[in-house]
């Protein structure tokens, strides 16, 4: 009678915890495709407002801050037309004092009004907002509701870092400065997960792809992955080195264990249609689950 009522307990607590994820998961995803954040184009002011959510996300977590005052790491970037502008890195990190750290990237910013970059067919459509649900408000959130569980692990093998990353639609701006900063360099990197476009998942075929390179540690990796996700039987893999693309291309080439994963690209793609209604947040947890139980077995 106790072991059921022990069951029980678990089974509630379970899914008070996946209710609180999934909430919090739309929230964040809600809040940064608001109107106000303006599609979080680097030129925008809306960027601004973003900028100051991820914060005090962070802030709430009780993450520390990259230095000793600020979560912001600003560099120097120039738009499609040349304009010079200054933007930032958001990095928060979870201190475990262990020599070895876990790095979760994925960028917060989208497309300005107006930008080329925009899929729209008329002007008009091209300036309105692009809210960027999909790209990359989801990998954004994700990373928020992996650091809000990192910190609760009472076991913990790895440090772990978390980075909002900028300027990467108009040219990868944030991971390469991220890449070749003296704080980064001081780093031993264990794993870095770079997410873009993880709100896609296909309720059917639920297939997620992740970006893998073929060096022991990617091979080791995908052992990993394959034998959590074996026990939940939740997601389908499609693995291939050429998939480690966009901002996880600079690390991966710098011999640093890379993976990236995406639900891939939809028709929404830089289009006004990438809207928050179109988030599978049943798929973002399943992927959440995936990944805590990746990080805590490798
Ligand atoms: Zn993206």
């Amino acid at each position: 009678m106790k072991y059921v009522f022990f069951i029980i307990i678990v089974l509630f607590n379970n899914s008070k915890i996946l209710s609180q994820n999934r909430n919090y998961l739309k929230k964040t995803i809600h809040v940064l495709c608001s109107t106000e954040m303006e599609g979080r184009g680097v030129d925008s002011k809306g960027i601004n407002l973003a900028q100051n959510f991820i914060v005090k996300q962070y802030g709430d977590c009780g993450l520390l801050k990259y230095n000793s005052n600020s979560y912001f790491q600003s560099f120097e970037c120039k738009d499609s037309l040349g304009k010079l502008s200054l933007s930032k890195n958001i990095i928060g990190f979870i201190n475990n004092h262990i020599d070895s750290t876990i790095v979760f990237c994925a960028h917060y910013d989208h497309i300005d009004v107006c930008s080329n970059l925009s899929r729209e067919l008329t002007t008009k459509l091209k300036c309105s907002i692009h809210a960027g649900a999909n790209d990359n408000a989801s990998g954004v959130s994700l990373i928020l509701s992996l650091a809000k569980s990192c910190i609760k692990f009472k076991k913990p093998k790895y440090n772990f870092l978390f980075v909002a990353l900028s300027a990467h639609e108009i040219g990868l701006y944030g991971s390469n400065y991220l890449l070749e900063s003296d704080y980064f360099k001081t780093l031993k990197i264990k794993a870095l997960l770079n997410f873009d476009m993880v709100g896609g998942l296909n309720s059917v075929s639920k297939e997620l792809i992740i970006g893998l390179s073929d060096t022991e540690a990617g091979k080791y990796f995908s052992k990993i992955i394959h034998l959590v996700n074996d026990t939940s039987k939740l997601i389908i893999f499609k693995h291939n080195a050429q998939l480690l693309q966009s901002d996880a291309t600079i690390f991966n080439k710098n011999n640093i264990p890379t993976l990236s994963f995406t639900t891939g690209i939809t028709e929404d793609y830089h289009k006004i249609t990438d809207t928050e209604e179109k988030i599978n947040y049943k798929g973002m947890i399943e992927i959440h689950k995936l990944l805590i139980a990746f990080i805590t077995n490798i």
